[in-house]
């Protein structure tokens, strides 16, 4: 198959040629083993360090002392573990809505909501630099797709009224951006969807655990949480529990009547083998941490603005982060992959991420801070930005 050839080639011409070739061979930390070397990880999103947290691993091995390893088939079947109802029950508590229901990971709960909510008569408003499932989901629906300027409410309310005789109207962004770390206009978006009858989908999969004083995110870090006591509430909130939590998969949380019609339409639900109890029982734990876990994001937060400070003072381009997303921006994916290289030689790892993820020009180093990183962590990682910052010309 010569188009294969002919493809990857081009990639590789134009420094976008992906690889896997940074193969982990210790626990998701803040020094993990590549190649037998230690280096510095900064690019997890184990935001709150919990992935390697005792408390999160015995509460998996206890579950697979009792439930085994597998959950043996989808949850419509014989697959619907007390688990997966004891985690679903506390975040819904959590999020302080009705019901939740949890996914095998955000990519399928974001391909199955959007696709079950929407379809050929219907409309979906999509921030630009909304995550690839989020698309996915909108292009899996057929519904049709209106890509809006990033965070541009301007031009998304011209959008909505250009288009407000679609039969339904769903707009969707992810609540932290994940390639750049700044957050969206909620309160603006909120009202836009209440004036025009729109469904507004947000994706916290980098806020649940990190944005408010007790995790819950955005929408409780910016004190929108209000909007939210209206029992048929507009608003859903997707999440994932990859993160912050330091587990595995994804929430849904909204009114009943939602998550009984997924449960009944998302196919990514319907038809894959539930989350296995060792995941559920980690996430249960991780969830209680979570909760009781603002110190855990203060250090977090102190972690974040001392090392953004200190990369602005040196003269780097940071983009518009405001959280533990730190885009160090190069805009060229040569350079990007290089800055890479060299960090890693030097006992740092942070992955160059290009086009297609983020768009043509903004190529960037994806910086993300761990609440465990240590201050020595840091100033080492700093040195070394120093330093290759200048040979690169990028300072
Ligand atoms: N949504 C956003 C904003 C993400 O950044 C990601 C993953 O990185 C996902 C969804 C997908 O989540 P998962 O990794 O659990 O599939």
């Amino acid at each position: 198959m010569e188009f294969l050839i002919r493809e990857l080639k081009e990639l590789e011409k134009n420094g976008l040629f992906r690889q896997l070739n940074r193969i982990v061979d210790s626990s998701s930390d803040t020094w993990i083993t590549i190649e037998d070397r230690r280096v510095l990880n900064l690019c997890s999103n184990n935001y709150l360090g919990l992935a390697n947290d005792i408390r999160l691993k015995d509460a998996a091995i206890e579950a697979i002392k009792k439930y085994g390893v597998g959950s043996g088939a989808s949850r419509l079947v014989s697959g619907d573990n007390l688990l997966h109802h004891k985690l679903e029950e506390n975040l819904a508590k959590f999020k302080n809505t009705e019901k939740c229901i949890v996914f095998n990971s955000g990519y399928a709960a974001n391909l199955g909501l959007i696709s079950s909510l929407v379809s050929r008569q219907d409309i979906v408003f999509c921030d630009k630099l909304n995550h690839a499932s989020i698309i996915d989901g909108a292009i899996l629906s057929r519904a049709e797709l209106r890509r809006y300027p990033h965070n541009d409410i301007t031009t998304l309310n011209r959008l909505i009224k250009k288009f407000q005789d679609y039969k339904k109207k769903l707009i969707v962004t992810d609540s932290v951006f994940s390639m750049d770390g700044d957050i969206a206009p909620l309160e603006e978006l909120i009202e836009l969807a209440q004036k025009y009858n729109c469904m507004l989908m947000l994706d916290e999969a980098h806020a649940t655990g990190v944005l408010g004083s007790k995790g819950r995110g955005a929408l409780e870090f910016l004190g929108l949480e209000k909007r939210l006591e209206n029992k048929n509430n507009f608003i859903i909130q997707m999440g994932t529990l990859s993160k912050a939590f330091g587990s595995f998969g994804a929430y849904v949380c909204g009114s009943k009547d939602l998550i009984d019609y997924l449960i009944n339409h998302s196919r990514p639900f319907i038809y894959s083998t539930s989350l296995p109890p060792a995941i559920s029982a980690a996430s249960i734990k991780a969830l209680e941490i979570v909760e009781n876990g603002s110190a855990l994001r203060q250090q977090l937060m102190d972690n974040v603005s001392f090392f953004k400070k200190r990369l602005l003072s040196l003269g780097f381009n940071l983009g518009c982060s405001q959280t533990q997303i730190i885009p160090l921006i190069t805009k060229d994916p040569i350079l990007t992959m290089e800055f890479s290289k060299r960090l890693f030689e030097d006992g740092i790892f942070v992955q160059g991420i290009r086009p297609p993820t983020v768009p043509v020009g903004q190529a960037r180093l994806r910086i993300t801070i761990m609440a465990t990183h240590r201050q020595q962590d840091l100033e080492f990682a700093l040195q070394r930005f120093e330093k290759i910052g200048r040979e690169l010309c990028l300072i």
